[in-house]
């Protein structure tokens, strides 16, 4: 199915002139995010190039977090916290390494950002605060009510749909990008599927395509630790945004950073909310031991997951938890499809998961032991409660979400060479150089949305500056 909003403009009638102001390549959080903010001040043309995008591109694959420190949700809810107290999180995760001047800009932008989303694109925030993210020293996750990506990304549809001067063209793929010859980019090709291209000029190209996680050459290359792993992210993020980037010369920029996660429930392939971890759960392998900390982060219990034997463990937890984690939609899709099992005691966890009987009742004596305060053998001192029978169990594996290097961009999202801005050409989300640093374990929760909306609204506005500009 293909499908265009509006009439597409009369690309080659204004003499002279760009045939649009801004063209926007991928409609997902960051590419959805630039149209909003470039218009209406600028003519957009944004094209997608995976018709499936509104099942399948990571914004829908994701819970909707997206951290802000000093929201008016949180001055409502009584909870202090700053931009500048967000950054010094982001670089203790990352130990120091993540990109300074990225950072400070996403911090800085994150509150105007989620007003701007609730006030202007009609998305419906609220602050999550039942539960603390690993790494976030105060509640600070915005979330949509479900805590459903398909939720966020339908309101941004709605919202860029309703604005005239963006036109949406999908399927539709940009496949190289257009220069004067010089230093500046000028426009991109795009191409529909029978292969038809059309060069597409304009004062601005944002690439908004996401990484390289579905590109099992590249992840082998840049992620050897995870290309095993189960890839859960959407189909499309095969790296266009870095071949396209690279041909004119830009900076690429952390290739090693990404996002783990720890607990994808197998055979179902759903999303089990870490929410299960930080509300009191564990995880244990098929040996019936725990093997870190869980509280660390899920990020890189990923690959901690998969150094377990056969590759998976078991979330264990209790039906207080149970309770606290149904507000998300993935957990509750956990529970319909039968992931999460019910054990009277002991005994039946034993059967459930085969893990010997001994172990099992030494790891869950432990855990109430220390779920009543202090810490344990592997340092973890987060133990809101103790666990108690009956139990619920969820079988997982490690696996990789989405990447976090890409593009080198400055603080106005706009691309560089060789640390200068290339002029005309942006790049936003996955498309761009995360803020987590190197490896898996950087990754703050929310760091990706944070960069595509983040990134993605700095770059509208200024990608709609630059008409005027040039
Ligand atoms: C299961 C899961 C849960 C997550 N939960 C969270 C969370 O709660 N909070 C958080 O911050 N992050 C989360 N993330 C990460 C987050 O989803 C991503 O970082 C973010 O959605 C990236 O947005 P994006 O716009 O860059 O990419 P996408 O949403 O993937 O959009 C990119 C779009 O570009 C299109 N495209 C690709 N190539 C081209 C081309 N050449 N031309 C035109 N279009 C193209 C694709 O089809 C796609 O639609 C999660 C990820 C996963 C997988």
């Amino acid at each position: 199915m293909s499908d265009v909003w509006a009439a597409a403009p009369d690309r080659r009638a204004a003499g002279g002139r760009p045939d649009v102001d801004v063209l926007i390549a991928g409609a997902g959080a960051a590419g959805l995010a630039a149209a909003l903010a470039a218009a209406p001040d600028a003519s957009v043309l944004l094209v997608e190039g995976n018709r499936n995008f509104r099942r399948a591109c990571n914004t829908v694959l994701s819970t909707s977090m997206i951290p802000a420190g000093g929201s008016r949700w949180q001055r409502s809810a009584g909870i202090a916290d700053s931009p500048e107290r967000f950054l010094t999180d982001v670089m203790a995760k990352t130990h120091g390494t993540a990109r300074r001047d990225v950072a400070e800009a996403l911090t800085r932008v994150a509150p105007a950002l989620v007003a701007w989303l609730a006030d202007t694109a009609g998305v419906a925030l609220e602050l999550v605060t039942d539960f603390d993210y690993p790494g976030h020293s105060v509640r600070r996750c915005h979330a949509v009510r479900d805590r459903s990506g398909a939720s966020l990304h339908r309101a941004l549809l709605d919202a860029v749909r309703k604005v005239p001067a963006v036109t949406f063209e999908m399927p539709c793929r940009i496949t190289d990008l257009l220069t004067d010859g010089a230093d500046s980019v000028t426009g991109a090709v795009v191409q529909t599927p029978d292969g038809a291209q059309e060069a597409v000029t304009a004062h601005a190209v944002v690439l908004a395509t996401n990484g390289f996680a579905a590109n099992r050459e590249m992840v082998a290359e840049h992620l050897p630790e995870i290309r095993n792993a189960l890839y859960f992210g959407g189909e499309a993020s095969t790296g266009d945004a870095l071949r396209l980037g690279e041909r004119v010369g830009a900076d690429v920029v952390d290739l090693d950073a990404y996002q783990g996660h720890g607990s994808v429930a197998v055979p179902q392939g759903v999303l089990l909310t870490w929410a299960t971890v930080m509300h009191g759960g564990v995880l244990v392998n098929a040996r019936g031991h725990r093997f870190g900390d869980e509280s660390r982060g899920y990020s890189e219990f990923g690959q901690v997951v998969l150094a377990q034997p056969d590759g998976i463990a078991w979330a264990v937890y209790d039906t207080a938890v149970d309770r606290l984690c149904r507000s998300f939609a993935d957990y509750r899709l956990c529970l319909e499809t039968g992931a999460v099992r019910q054990a009277r005691d002991v005994d039946e966890l034993v059967t459930i998961t085969g893990a010997p009987r001994e172990a099992l009742a030494a790891t869950l004596d432990s855990i109430a032991r220390t779920g009543a305060g202090g810490g344990d053998e592997f340092g973890r001192t987060w133990w809101p409660r103790g666990l108690e029978a009956p139990y619920l169990a969820v079988k997982v594996t490690g696996a990789l979400f989405h990447t976090q290097g890409g593009l080198g961009v400055d603080g106005h999202a706009r691309v560089l060479r060789g640390g200068r801005p290339i002029p005309g050409l942006y790049a936003a989300g996955g498309a761009a150089v995360g803020i987590s640093g190197h490896g898996a374990d950087g990754y703050l929760a929310g760091n990706g949305l944070l960069a595509a909306l983040g990134l993605g609204y700095l770059a509208g506005r200024a990608a709609a500056a630059d008409r005027v500009q040039r």
